[in-house]
């Protein structure tokens, strides 16, 4: 009724069009910080990926269409912990960009930066385990991260962003329960991942993860002496469900269930963002599988 009202009364005018004008243009790097910035910037903050919604972004990077849309935006997030490998070589050629890494204040998990070359060349070298996005206590610090971006860039708003950031933190603490009290109630703790994505997770709840991947990146190809092992193991362990997730062939993961007699299902690393659900209900989904496999 009243919007009928306001065409008529105003036809000339469009105050959407200057709302549009006032909001702040943002870049979120991935799906997960996209879903975050939005929570937190609501109908202040024009909201857009990067990545796009269906391609994997352990490997993407910016093409010149992407450049430009970053050299046009105010502020762009990443997750940070090096999961965005352009970024120092964008903000290098492009030195006003506003890059806000949402992984300030987080303890790093730190792992070998590629177990096959570990093997073949004996390289020490650590790297910082990006997958902070999965548990839902480092992803508080995320929210205030992003709360605090938006906050210094447009401080007459300060009270709607933090009113925004806590409510979306309340929701976080619920999962956080819940996720605790219902694995609480399973004997088991290992778990088969399909790449190397839950360490945070698994930390947070006391967890083993295991992977079909011995990797952080999920197109990374496994020999056939990497899948005997994880059969091996997962006899060992008496896994019940062997994970798999989006974007990946499912038969890898099919092959090591067919062995041991165990079952396939889905452990998303909530990394696409063009999935059915939105990201508490795919975390939920998430937990749901978890429980089949730790709790049978
Ligand atoms: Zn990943």
């Amino acid at each position: 009724m009243s919007f009928a009202l306001w065409n008529v009364d105003s036809p000339a005018e469009l105050p959407d069009s200057d709302l549009e004008i006032q909001k702040i243009n943002v870049l979120a790097s991935f799906y997960p910080i996209e879903e975050f910035t939005k929570k937190v910037g609501k109908d202040k903050v024009n909201v857009s990926l990067l990545v796009n919604p269906g391609a994997e972004p352990h490997d993407w990077e910016p093409q010149v269409k992407d450049l430009q849309r970053i050299q046009e935006t105010d502020l762009i997030i990443i997750n940070g912990l090096g999961f965005e490998t352009w970024i120092d070589d964008v903000a290098e050629i492009n030195s006003d960009v506003n890059v806000i890494d949402t992984s300030n204040g987080i303890d790093p998990i730190y792992i070998e930066s590629d177990y096959r070359l570990q093997i073949s060349a004996k390289s020490k070298e650590l790297t910082t385990d990006p997958h902070i996005w999965l548990n839902p206590i480092t992803i508080k610090t995320q929210v205030q991260n992003i709360a605090d971006a938006l906050i210094e860039f447009d401080p007459q708003n300060k009270i709607y962003y933090q009113n925004n950031a806590d409510a979306y933190k309340l929701e976080l603490d619920s999962m956080d329960k819940k996720i605790r009290n219902e694995l609480a109630q399973c004997s088991k703790k290992d778990f088969f991942a399909f790449h190397d994505a839950f360490s945070y997770f698994a930390q947070e709840y006391g967890l083993n993860q295991h992977t079909v991947l011995k990797s952080i990146d999920p197109l990374s190809e496994p020999s056939p002496q990497d899948i005997q092992e994880v059969i091996d193991l997962a006899r060992i362990l008496n896994a019940n469900v062997i994970f798999t997730e989006e974007g990946v062939n499912p038969k890898m993961s099919q092959v090591i269930a067919d062995e041991i007699g165990s079952k396939v299902l889905m452990l998303s690393p909530l990394e696409f963002g063009d999935e059915d659900g939105t990201f508490m209900e795919r975390m939920d989904n998430n937990l749901i599988n978890l429980k089949d496999a730790l709790c049978n």
